[in-house]
């Protein structure tokens, strides 16, 4: 029997987003219902609202959730009923080229669940293919990993999206590894995972960069040896100021996490000879780069992007989860706050003003 459920949806694009009545379809082949237990509030799912991703309105948001697999469809063997799981938006497919030459963590193409679920018969977009402001939500068995249920929902959830990226961002991506420095620009929740995700990787210097005293002081709580006020300051300042802090060398991993001309040009001349700069900040298609070429070539290293923190969740959530249950992951720090499902439109107040690193939707 499909099911009638509580859900967040963005119906036009820019106007306040409500709670709807949605239903979800009973489980098809490799498909299951999942009860959502928590979801956080990601900058994506205002970036939909916004209209700024697609216009496939009408969009059920929430994509950063942990619940309990309640149903599964048939030939589906990777989750039970029962199950403590995350959900990813990067269910494997197995056959793409990347995935054919061993890549899995790149896919080309993921996995959604084929049925769709409905607002008064309107077929609904879900955010990145998982939809989660909603008291159950139906995806590809693939988009749901288990993980130990001795974490509660609120912080497993945040692995599904932006913790992840930065987490992934540093210990993927920029392969952060033992006395490495790094410095991170942004401070926001993918800047302070970046920054978590290089302490555990045994970074010896953690340089957090932004333009908010009080989140600098929340970069040093997960792990920045460094904070720089750039507020005011040239992009020489900047990068004299990270220099001076790494005996006049730059760091070994600069590691973007705003998505701005500006401040991947500060990572990119911060970076030391041969180092790496990684990109995980999501930038806007008008936005454009000028290097000049020779420093492209002359400082050698590598430049890279990284999609999801370049995660494989089979292999990076159950990790990541045994590393918070063993106190070595602090991930309820990411949590400011946890909110009712129709208080949404509030958190993305909040979000746009920066008060928050994380509200987090309990249901
Ligand atoms: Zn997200
Ligand atoms: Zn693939």
């Amino acid at each position: 029997m499909p099911h009638q459920v509580r859900a967040v949806v963005a119906k036009a694009k820019g106007e306040p987003v409500t709670v709807e009545t949605v239903t979800i379809p009973d489980p098809g082949p490799g498909e299951v219902v999942v009860d959502v237990k928590a979801c956080g509030v990601c900058h994506t799912d205002l970036h939909y609202r916004e209209g700024a991703i697609n216009d496939e309105f009408p969009f059920l948001l929430g994509h950063e959730a942990a619940g309990i697999v309640s149903e599964v469809g048939e030939g589906v063997t990777n989750v039970e009923v029962g199950d403590f799981v995350i959900l990813n938006w990067r269910a494997v497919c197995g056959e793409c080229r990347s995935c054919l030459r061993g890549r899995p963590w790149y896919c080309f193409a993921t996995h959604n669940a084929t049925q769709k679920m409905t607002l008064d018969g309107v077929e609904l977009s879900p955010a990145l293919g998982i939809g989660a402001f909603a008291e159950k939500t139906l995806v590809a068995a693939g988009q749901a990993t288990k993980v130990d249920p001795e974490a509660s929902a609120e912080v497993a959830g945040l692995i599904g999206c932006g913790v992840m990226a930065g987490l992934g961002a540093a210990m993927n991506t920029g392969n952060v590894g033992r006395g490495d420095s790094v410095a991170v620009w942004g401070c926001g929740g993918v800047g302070d995972a970046a920054i978590e995700g290089s302490r555990i990787a045994g970074a010896h210097t953690i340089i957090a960069i932004d333009l908010d005293d009080t989140k600098l002081e929340w970069a040093k709580e997960f792990g920045a040896t460094h904070t720089i006020n750039s507020s005011g300051m040239s992009n020489d300042e900047v990068i004299e100021a990270v220099r001076e802090l790494t005996n006049g060398d730059g760091v070994d991993v600069a590691i973007e996490a705003i998505g701005l001309p500006q401040t991947y040009e500060q990572a990119f001349f911060a970076r030391d000879l041969a180092g790496t700069v990684v990109l995980v900040g999501v930038p806007n298609p008008e936005m454009k780069l000028e290097l000049p070429m020779i420093e492209v070539f002359g400082r050698g290293g590598s430049l890279k992007s990284s999609w999801y923190g370049d995660c494989l969740p089979s292999r990076d959530f159950p990790m990541l989860i045994d590393l918070y249950l063993r106190g070595r992951l602090n991930l309820d720090k990411f949590v400011s706050e946890t909110i009712a499902i129709d208080e949404v439109e509030d958190a993305f107040h909040k979000m746009e003003e920066g008060g928050v690193l994380r509200s987090v939707v309990v249901l």
